[in-house]
């Protein structure tokens, strides 16, 4: 029996480095909005970003960009997605 090592490696958005994404805070597209996804289980694309306020700055920043490369037309922030930690 081969246990495989699930290792998905994504890039932050805010600093563009490369990680493990258990390290990363996972944010998905529903519309127009950007919401946190806490659990990383919902479908869709994904984008990442890493937990610390300088990366969420650039993170925030950057959604013009973010929303181009996405396909959508605006990528609304809410700064109360990731401190509610769902987006029921
Ligand atoms: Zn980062």
């Amino acid at each position: 029996m081969k246990a495989r090592k699930a290792v998905n490696i994504r890039t932050c958005l805010g600093c563009h480095c490369r990680k493990d994404k258990i390290n990363l805070l996972r944010f998905i597209i529903l519309g127009s909005l950007l919401v946190y996804d806490a659990k990383q289980q919902k479908g869709g694309r994904g984008i990442y970003c890493c937990d610390n306020d300088n990366c969420l700055k650039r993170f925030k920043k950057n959604r013009k960009k973010l929303a181009k490369a996405l396909h959508v037309k605006v990528c609304e922030w809410n700064d109360e997605l990731k401190r509610s930690g769902s987006i029921e």
